[in-house]
């Protein structure tokens, strides 16, 4: 233990970061694009659970300029921490929050031509970056739509930073995904210069996020909007992934035992009683739940953790502030021990893999649930 850092060894539970980790990612990700194509990395979902403002001075540091987040609340959060890189809101903004992307420098995402006619009436200048739909029909005007299209560029009020669009099946290796990718990734070229035709020039593009940079670095624009692999993992571990990129997780959640107690056999634990020791059983308490964003669905076993270096099950229910675990193997735990619940302990590892799986989720969930309540070092 860092004894150096007392805060965090009073901590109740507690998020580790590992810096080398971040830039080994970056410089990872990085070698992957071709010149030309900067990372732009996606920090919504407070930085998926990491802590988006210490994720970002670590990015700036490394030379990182700009910056998405899902909302206008995370983007203003940046700023007032002093971020000062070009930040792109993904998503919808509401109208009466427009005088706010002036204030704070924001670039705002046109999600529908509706939606970039109501920005262009607001009467100053804002800046924007038009979202193109592809083929995932979730936000962007359609592809189809030139003129539509071309109307958002006749609005004297917005400066086009750039258009983007985003790729729904770049996950897997079976050839009809890989097809629908590249019929995304030609629509999308199409139209920017179709526009291009027209005089209506995007100076930047971009469509690829991580599992673009991991599996089609060959489609890279200017941008790439990686948010998953910069933290170190794919989304599910068997995930399409080209060249086998070398990425290492950033992240780790540790928590506090903070009692030990003895079962006899026949007695039962937790919410329900749905844990019954079958032998004198030690089960300690940890000082973390699910409303730190331990997924309830790994009660009963269905999670592990580490304690003393060794897998210890979860027993019975997990509570909103505790959980128990059953270390009747590990004889020497006590109040006051580290448990890990993602990272390593000695020689063994949980890979956040592990609880997504467990939990019948992606890392993407569990990592962007975890809670504000966790201090994050
Ligand atoms: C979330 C998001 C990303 C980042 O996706 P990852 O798969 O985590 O890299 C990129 N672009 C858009 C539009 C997103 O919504």
């Amino acid at each position: 233990m860092r004894l150096k850092n007392r805060k965090y060894l009073k901590d109740r539970a507690w998020i580790e970061l590992d810096r080398d980790a971040l830039r080994h990612n970056v410089a990872a990700l990085r070698s992957l694009l071709p010149k030309g194509c900067s990372l732009m990395p996606v920090l919504k979902a407070d930085a998926y659970g990491h802590g988006a403002v210490a994720v970002a001075k670590e990015l700036e540091k490394m030379g990182v300029r700009s910056f998405c987040v899902a909302c206008i609340s995370e983007a203003i959060d940046l700023r007032r921490h002093g971020i000062r890189g070009d930040i792109l809101i993904l998503g919808y903004t509401h109208p009466e929050l427009f005088p706010l992307l002036r204030r704070y420098r924001l670039t705002q995402t046109i999600v529908d031509a509706a939606y970039g006619e109501l920005l262009g009436q607001y009467g100053k200048r804002l800046r924007v970056q038009i979202g193109i739909d592809t083929g995932m029909h979730r936000l962007g005007e359609r592809a189809e739509h030139l003129d539509k299209l071309c109307g958002i560029f006749s609005m004297k009020n917005l400066k086009i930073e750039g258009a983007f669009t985003h790729l729904c099946t770049d996950d897997t290796e079976s050839a009809n995904d890989q097809a629908f990718t590249i019929q995304q990734a030609e629509r999308f070229f199409r139209v920017i210069h179709e526009l291009e035709k027209k005089g209506h020039i995007c100076p930047k593009v971009h469509l690829q996020a991580s599992y673009g940079v991991l599996n089609y670095p060959e489609l890279a624009g200017d941008f790439a909007r990686v948010g998953i692999a910069l933290y170190g993992v794919k989304s599910a571990r068997t995930d399409y992934d080209r060249f086998q990129a070398d990425l290492r997780p950033v992240l780790s959640l540790k928590a506090r035992v903070s009692s030990v107690r003895e079962l006899a056999p026949g007695e039962s634990a937790g919410y329900g009683l749905t844990f019954t020791a079958d032998r004198p059983t030690r089960l300690a308490s940890l000082a973390i739940g699910y409303a730190d964003g331990l997924p309830r669905s790994l009660s009963d076993g269905m999670g592990q953790v580490l304690l003393n270096g060794k897998k210890a099950p979860i027993a019975g229910r997990i509570c909103m502030d505790q959980t128990l675990v059953d270390v009747t193997e590990l004889k020497t735990v006590q109040p006051g021990d580290t448990a890990v619940l993602i990272g390593r302990q000695g020689d063994e590892e949980l890979s956040v893999y592990e609880a997504a799986e467990a939990a019948g989720t992606i890392t993407n969930e569990i990592l962007s649930r975890l809670g504000r309540r966790l201090t994050r070092v």
